[in-house]
């Protein structure tokens, strides 16, 4: 198969769907297939309902691998098939949500094919033909521009919710390729046990379109059940800081920053968090941000969109009283 120059985003299903991670590659993709003047490709391991809004959502062509061993991710599997894809179609780039899936697979991948990762990119662009990828580096102290030249595809992974999918365009149809890959590459040495959601309230971070967040200033894990109360009544989920996390008040789960989540909510509620560059890596996404901190120098004033300055200890019971008292006089 002659190379045809690809630029490659690799779906991701969930529950027999396509995960909003599917869309968002697509939208970084599409900005570099159009810079090299190449076909924007994505690559679906397993069965999903809705293969076509790939293209309404900027891919050219699909291929799809349909196989039972794919149903569940195995990260084994998954390497091998994708290995021998490359192989035949030479992609370009390869770009990967950085997922857990993504995070396990891509390293893999490109220890195996001997090429080049870098993972957790900020920004991508064409330099001279070449993927110029951009990536906070020294703890978000410096951005890295790092290029891979002479090795194809040139690969790398972006954050979750670091891009927006590209407006849905109905119009928009491609090819689905239907790709069968060997039986000794769809053998696995892993076995799939079963699936356990983490118990939290409201939706995963990166999904939610309200964030209560805390930090060090919560002064406990006791008071982030203040968080839970006020992220329930917003319909919101929450997050954390590093710090709040490393205490053990908080699920690593719900960490936003550079090693935790990017987050874009709407509402970002920043309750006792000081507003470190690594911390605000993850969450300069959101909307509006509200901050809450005694210190009045605090570094999140200078991002926030409201500032209160005051103690969350206070100034959080107080809210969530007001807010229940004003669903109650809405139910009336
Ligand atoms: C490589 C690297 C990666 C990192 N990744 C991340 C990351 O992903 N996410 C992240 O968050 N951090 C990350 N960090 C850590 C980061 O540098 C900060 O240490 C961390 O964000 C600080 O968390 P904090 O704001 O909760 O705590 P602090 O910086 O200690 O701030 C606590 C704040 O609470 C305020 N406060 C105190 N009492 C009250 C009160 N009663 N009411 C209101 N406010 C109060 C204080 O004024 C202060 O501003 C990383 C660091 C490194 C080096």
């Amino acid at each position: 198969m002659a190379a045809q120059n690809e630029v490659w985003t690799l779906a991701e299903i969930r529950d027999g769907k396509l995960h909003s991670v599917s869309y968002e590659l697509l939208s970084w993709g599409r900005s570099l297939a159009d810079s090299l003047k190449a076909p924007l490709v994505s690559v679906v391991l397993g069965d999903a309902s809705d293969l076509p809004s790939l293209f309404e959502y900027g891919a050219d062509k699909v291929y799809h691998v349909s196989a039972p061993e794919l149903k569940h991710y195995l990260v084994d599997s998954q390497v091998s098939v994708l290995k021998e894809m490359v192989e035949k179609y030479e992609p370009q780039i390869f770009i990967s949500s950085a997922t857990t899936q993504g995070r396990s697979t891509m390293p893999v991948l490109y220890a195996k094919l001997g090429v080049g990762l870098t993972a957790d990119c900020t920004g991508l662009s064409i330099q001279d033909g070449s993927l110029l990828q951009t990536r906070p580096a020294i703890g978000g102290n410096v951005m890295a521009d790092i290029m891979t030249p002479l090795r194809r595809p040139q690969m790398c992974t972006v954050r979750p919710k670091s891009k927006r999918p590209l407006p849905r365009d109905a119009r928009r149809k491609g090819e689905i390729v239907g790709y069968t890959p060997q039986k000794s590459s769809l053998a696995s040495l892993l076995t799939f046990l079963g699936f356990e959601p983490e118990s939290r309230v409201g939706l995963p971070i990166q999904d939610a379109e309200v964030i209560v967040a805390g930090g060090k200033g919560m002064k406990g894990t006791k008071n982030f059940a203040l968080l839970d109360e006020l992220a329930g009544l917003l319909g919101g989920s929450v997050g954390a800081s590093r710090s709040a996390v490393d205490l053990g008040w908080a699920p690593a789960s719900s960490q936003v920053g550079l090693s935790g989540k990017s987050v874009t909510p709407r509402l970002y509620l920043a309750c006792g968090i000081s507003g470190a560059v690594q911390h605000l890596a993850g969450m300069s996404g959101a909307e509006t941000v509200l901050a809450i901190n005694t210190d009045a120098e605090a570094p999140i004033f200078g991002v926030a969109d409201l500032g209160v300055v005051g103690s969350v200890l206070e100034i959080l019971p107080r809210l969530i009283g007001d807010l229940k008292k004003s669903s109650k006089g809405v139910s009336k």
